[in-house]
């Protein structure tokens, strides 16, 4: 195990009814929130009346900004640091899923920086101040209401980025598991996918002696594999949609990477590469790329691959070679996955071996890219073939 701190600074208030706590959560701040929100599911669901109704009893002064897209676009984060700065806004209220959040965590520290906040997001420039920002999760997948991550495309370069900074916890999160149940079949498989994933590349990491985060991670797979059936059969389900919430942000704020090296995350560099350029949901990217970036890892070192399948999916590793218990453990992820109807190859999308090479090269937009095998332009552009069909 290697030194680590934890830390995590994010209030999380969970459970049914918890936007009440919206009312001391203003206290907190000052009154004129920045409500950003997506393309309107929150106003079909009752989310946004909800919300309205704590920030008007709190005589808050609202100014909203609706439109933020799935995988949300640098110039919708300028808008926002504009509206921040005309209105003098004192906290952001990030309403909606992963892009809505990422999109206010972008804002909120955009205020503060008077040149192209995409120097930020290309870690040209080292941010020093946010505005505080709150969120109310309506979809469970990415752990943005838990950590300091942020994922921004700039369409014009076709580039999608991740970023991170100290700054962009949210302060606080409100996670009512009963503000998900609206969430579609589709969407509702994307986001299992997405945190299964970031369990994932967590658990493909190369630290010695972790039994502790090893068991956490098989845990939370475990949790999750257990109830998303369960889930799928009936979306109004509470009990499940609250038991996948809580994975959801316990898979991706910290916790599991305690005192590993944080794992792989080429399968989300390689999943970033084909969203900048076919803008696909980010969990069916993870669905086709991650079991072939497995495959293709097996062949050099099959150990934590084994470990999985051994761990998590109950493979009998008698009389087998380490590689044959790994793939096996891949082929029971691949059919899980497509239990639930997760897409499994590119074709699903539309894409064909045309852009392959530009699919490559978005995958770098860092210069290492890998940590379990450090992936070259070759490594990519194979799992990248093998994802084709
Ligand atoms: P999302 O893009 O935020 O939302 C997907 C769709 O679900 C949207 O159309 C949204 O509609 C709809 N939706 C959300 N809540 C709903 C509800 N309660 N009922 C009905 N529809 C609902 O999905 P996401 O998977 O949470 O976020 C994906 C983004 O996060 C990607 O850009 C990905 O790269 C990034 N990401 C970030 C992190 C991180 O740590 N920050 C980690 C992994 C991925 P509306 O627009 O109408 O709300
Ligand atoms: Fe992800």
């Amino acid at each position: 195990m290697q030194s680590f701190i934890q830390f995590n600074p994010t209030r999380l208030w969970f459970g049914e009814g918890q936007i009440k706590q919206l009312q001391q959560e203003l206290g907190n701040t000052g009154k004129r929130v920045l409500l950003v929100y997506g393309g309107g599911s929150i106003r079909n669901n009752g989310v946004y009346d909800a919300v309205m109704k704590q920030l008007l009893d709190r005589q808050a002064i609202v100014v909203e900004m609706s439109g933020v897209e799935p995988n949300p676009r640098l110039t919708t984060v300028k808008k926002g640091i504009e509206l921040c700065r005309v209105n003098q806004i004192d906290l952001i209220l990030a309403v909606g899923g992963g892009s809505v959040i990422d999109c206010a965590k972008a804002i909120s520290i955009g205020v503060y920086y008077d040149g192209d906040v995409w120097d930020i997001i290309t870690k040209k420039v080292e941010p020093q101040e946010a505005l505080p920002l709150g969120t109310v999760l309506t979809l469970a997948a990415t752990g943005s209401e838990m950590n300091n991550i942020s994922v921004i495309t700039n369409w014009d370069r076709n580039e999608k980025r991740g970023w991170s900074s100290p700054l962009a916890y949210p302060t606080f999160s409100v996670l009512d598991p009963a503000y998900t149940t609206s969430v579609p079949l589709d969407q509702t498989v994307y986001g299992i996918v997405d945190m299964m994933s970031h369990v994932l590349e967590q658990y493909f990491h190369r630290t010695e002696h972790t039994p502790m985060m090893d068991r956490f991670m098989e845990a939370v797979l475990l949790t999750v594999m257990e109830a998303a059936p369960k889930l799928l059969a009936n979306l109004e389900d509470i009990e499940h949609r609250a038991t996948i919430m809580y994975a959801g942000t316990t898979a991706f704020n910290g916790l599991l990477s305690c005192g590993t090296d944080g794992g792989d995350w080429a399968s989300h560099q390689i999943e970033h590469g084909l969203s900048a350029v076919y803008d696909i949901p980010h969990g069916g990217g993870l669905a086709i790329v991650f079991p072939n970036w497995m495959s293709h890892c097996a062949e050099d070192d099959p150990s934590r691959m084994k470990k999985l399948a051994v761990s998590v999916f109950g493979i009998d590793e008698t009389g087998k070679t380490d590689h044959e218990v790994a793939l096996e453990g891949i082929h029971a992820l691949r059919q899980f996955w497509d239990s639930l109807g997760a897409p499994n190859q590119l074709g699903y999308y539309g894409i064909d071996d045309q852009r392959i090479e530009e699919l490559v090269h978005k995958s770098f937009m860092k210069s290492t890219i890998g940590q379990y095998k450090v992936m070259t332009r070759d490594s990519v552009r194979d799992i990248l073939i093998r994802s084709l069909a």
